[in-house]
């Protein structure tokens, strides 16, 4: 973990997949915001300037704990988490081997899970936290090659708001951020015909950004949302409007 000052008075904010795409503009809008923001991925590689690295596999609950333990050391209890880690591995469903199902549900769900867990320790010793989960579209709207990418992504409601049942009373929220197609490395890896053909479907005309999705977890995440939770913020320039 780089050696930087710790801004006295900010919230420890820990960002999953924090070194590139979504997770890395979401890194980015909080320590704008004056936080101290922790960014994990597998590969240890660097996040945006201003934040720490530390690296984690979100599919190993001993990576998380250790990471944790270096993330607490340094500032305190992480208070906002955010669970950005995912993957792809499309294939469709008559292809689909078990552990291309398993792979991605065990990064996108259970992953989720672990870090989310994790960090409720340190929330019930504040007596407050922010929970906010990377969904998708795809988790409601359905995608075909995509069975295992949309039962993980759609697992993340579910789990918000069970969440949001069993911690509301303790100043915990978790919301789920929604993005629609957003132009990082993951959508880069699609072919030019299923990038046209979402085109065509966004009332926005465009692909979305990774700062468009940023914001939004910042604001779900920031004291103006405290009574916000179980919520589902799409991020789709209209692609689905709604859940
Ligand atoms: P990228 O592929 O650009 O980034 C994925 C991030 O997750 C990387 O930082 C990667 O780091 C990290 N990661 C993957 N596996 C693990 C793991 N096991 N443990 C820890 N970190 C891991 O994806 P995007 O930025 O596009 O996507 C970010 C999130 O947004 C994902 O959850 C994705 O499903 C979701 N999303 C993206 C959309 C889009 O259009 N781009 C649309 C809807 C949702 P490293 O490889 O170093 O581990």
């Amino acid at each position: 973990m780089a050696d930087q000052p710790t801004t006295e008075g900010a919230r420890t904010v820990l960002v999953t997949g924090g070194n590139r795409g979504i997770g890395r503009a979401i890194a980015e809008a909080f320590v704008a915001a004056g936080d101290n923001v922790v960014v994990t991925s597998r590969s240890g590689d660097e996040g945006p300037d201003g934040a720490f690295t530390v690296q984690a596999d979100v599919t190993d609950s001993a990576s998380v704990d250790t990471a944790f333990k270096q993330i607490e050391a340094k500032f305190g209890p992480v208070e906002v988490v955010v669970a950005n880690a995912g993957v792809t591995k499309d294939t469709l469903l008559l292809r689909m081997k078990e552990a291309d199902f398993q792979d991605v549900v065990d990064t996108n769900l259970t992953g989720a899970f672990r870090v989310v867990q994790r960090a409720t320790k340190g929330f019930m010793r504040l007596k407050k936290g922010r929970i906010v989960l990377i969904s998708s579209v795809v988790g409601f709207v359905g995608a075909p090659g995509q069975v295992n990418y949309a039962s993980s992504k759609a697992g993340l409601v579910g789990m918000a708001r069970a969440i949001t049942r069993e911690l509301g009373t303790r100043g915990v929220t978790a919301n789920v951020v929604a993005p629609g197609y957003i132009d990082t490395a993951m959508t880069d890896a699609l072919s030019d015909e299923v990038k046209a053909e979402y085109l065509s479907m966004i009332p926005a005309g465009r692909f979305g950004r990774p700062d468009e999705v940023a914001e939004a977890v910042r604001w779900v995440a920031s004291d103006a949302a405290a009574y916000i939770s179980g919520a589902v913020i799409p991020v789709d320039g209209g692609l689905v409007m709604g859940h």
